[in-house]
């Protein structure tokens, strides 16, 4: 290959970062001017420009342009700045990003799949350049964010997904979207039933056809009524897993955990409230069933009695079995009718309240008084993105509860100050989770997802969420501190790769998680390239 088209290519391209013998090796000579700078240099430039832009959406183009330009330096502008960058190139950003891919899209990243392929699944698979595929996220665009079906533009998600994946794009676009001119989809309504299943089939079976019983599929963003039934049918054929039912659930989890060592007590002690019993609601809802149960060895159904679920209906109760969906009738308890949140808190009187309904603004100032008005500490999650949907935000909960709020949300919000204090809220986001998920499973070689994994996620997360805490310099005095889910995703993933290689390798005799030998996840994690990170470090030595 000539050095004028490494230079073009993402991958090995490092721009002024090529040494002077590299470019007598590969040919370069005379293709770049004379400076030879170091990548921390290109890392500074880089973020002194994004700085000059004043429109978040200007600084996600300028990150696509550079992850299109030199891989590398994205990555490690990514890692070195997570916390002032993942807004750009994740939520809340992502979101607009979507709803205007059509004019912002310049190289598509990721594999569009559509009705028209019916058929040819596994031929626009070999499109792909990339023969050796470890993890693939894919969406059908119907429930991105909180902001409904976009359609193919939900590309947006995956890509940004830590932009480590691949993904397929969806189908129907809503009828707004489908009358944008700029609008990048097929201009036709989305597939159902039979026909929309039998595309995810050949999708599916292509996959693993192509790449293996190893490669792990994410499902991100799909409407409820596919999600859940699409988890069911592929988890015992597919490495797979949900990131909105389980990934939040475990990284939700973890955020709790954190927040009893505010509040006191265990999980058991507590009363919880969702409102929104979609994915992510009854995603959490059932993780942290499983977790009570195995705390307290109460079985399951006794577990289920302190949570409750509001949907749009109100409270989840007894009386409307038939007319749920199946993933809501286990959270169907004895209690009359109730028909909006602030009846079923006065009602319920919950310790700890989740929002995960997609709608912004419903944890009003009433419904934060008055969960400020039983407890002395209410734990408040705002988990519904973008940032326009969140249920309130982090200076509200913290001003209608005087301060008192143990708060979190999906999307992020700055330090608030309130009575003199500063208030750091922590991002409760599966983000969190997925990457050192994907990462556990990829380098432990796992070939199936089971619950364990998700608890094993959690309990790792919260280990990283410690470490932060204690090192997160922003937080100013013990108590205001109110972080409730891990910052940092670096530490947290490669904490939880390691926690999930180890679990696994303790049990290779499990049968569903047919394995390893030590040397070769250690080979793998040693092909990563991680070393001089602390977390791996200290890991390392204790394996
Ligand atoms: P979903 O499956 O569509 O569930 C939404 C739920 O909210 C449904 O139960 C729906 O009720 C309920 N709902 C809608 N409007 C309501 C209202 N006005 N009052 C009460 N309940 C209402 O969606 P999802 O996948 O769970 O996602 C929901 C939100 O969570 C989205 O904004 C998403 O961005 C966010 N999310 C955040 C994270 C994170 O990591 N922070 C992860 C995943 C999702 P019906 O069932 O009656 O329609
Ligand atoms: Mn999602």
């Amino acid at each position: 290959a000539s050095g004028y088209s490494l230079l073009r290519n993402p991958c090995h391209n490092k721009g002024l970062a090529f040494t002077e013998k590299e470019r007598d090796a590969h040919y370069i000579r005379g293709l770049l001017p004379p400076v030879v700078v170091k990548q921390d240099l290109q890392v500074k430039k880089m973020m002194n420009d994004l700085r000059l832009y004043e429109v978040s959406l200007h600084k996600y183009q300028a990150m696509m342009d550079l992850q299109e330009r030199n891989e590398k330096l994205f990555y490690k502008l990514l890692v070195e700045n997570f916390e002032e960058l993942l807004p750009i190139v994740y939520t809340p950003t992502v979101g607009e990003a979507c709803q205007k891919y059509g004019s912002i899209l310049k190289r598509p990243q990721g594999l569009f799949i559509s009705l028209q392929h019916k058929g040819k699944i596994l031929e626009i698979l070999n499109n792909w350049p990339e023969k050796d595929i470890q993890v693939i996220v894919v969406t059908d665009g119907e429930r991105i964010l909180g902001l409904g079906d976009l359609g193919c533009q939900g590309m947006g998600i995956p890509v940004g997904k830590l932009s480590l994946y691949t993904a397929l794009g969806g189908i129907r676009p809503s009828a707004k979207l489908l009358n944008d001119e700029f609008y990048i989809g097929l201009r036709q309504k989305r597939a159902t039933r039979q026909e929309y299943m039998e595309l995810m089939n050949e999708f599916m079976t292509a996959v693993k056809h192509n790449y293996g019983e190893k490669v792990l599929i994410q499902f991100e963003d799909f409407a409820n009524h596919n999600a859940f039934d699409l988890l069911a049918k592929y988890s015992p054929t597919h490495l797979v897993f949900n990131d909105d039912i389980q990934g939040t659930a475990s990284v939700v989890l973890a955020g709790l955990m954190t927040a009893l060592k505010l509040v006191g007590g265990s999980l058991a002690d507590h009363t919880f409230l969702f409102l929104g019993a979609g994915e992510a609601g009854t995603g959490i809802a059932e993780l942290l069933a499983l977790e009570i149960s195995k705390q307290t060895q109460a079985p399951l159904e006794e577990a289920r009695k302190n949570i409750w679920l509001v949907d749009s209906k109100g409270l989840i109760v007894k009386s409307r079995l038939n007319s749920l969906q199946h993933f809501k009738k286990p959270w169907a308890h004895e209690h009359q009718p109730v028909t909006n949140l602030l009846d079923a808190l006065k009602a319920i009187k919950p310790s700890v309240l989740i929002g995960s309904s997609g709608v912004g603004q419903t944890f009003t100032k009433e419904v934060v008084e008055t969960m400020s008005s039983f407890n002395e500490k209410p734990v408040i999650l705002a988990l519904s993105n973008p940032t326009s949907k969140s249920e309130c935000t982090a200076e509200q909960a913290y001003t209608w509860s005087q301060g008192r709020a143990i708060f979190a949300s999906g999307s992020p919000f700055g330090p608030v100050e309130c009575n003199g204090k500063v208030y750091v809220s922590g991002q409760s986001n599966n983000a969190y989770i997925f990457p050192g998920f994907g990462l556990g499973l990829m380098i432990s070689g796992a070939t199936r997802v089971h619950d364990d994994m998700l608890l094993a996620a959690f309990c790792k997360s919260i280990f990283a969420n410690e470490t932060q805490r204690t090192q997160n310099k922003k937080i100013r005095s013990p108590d205001c501190v109110t972080s409730t889910a891990p910052h940092d995703s670096i530490t947290s993933f490669l904490c939880f790769c390691f926690a999930l290689a180890r679990l696994l390798y303790r049990r290779s005799t499990c049968a569903s998680c047919d394995i390893y030998n030590i040397a070769a996840i250690m080979r793998s994690i040693r092909k990563l390239n991680l070393n001089g990170i602390p977390a791996i470090t200290n890991m390392k030595r204790s394996f």
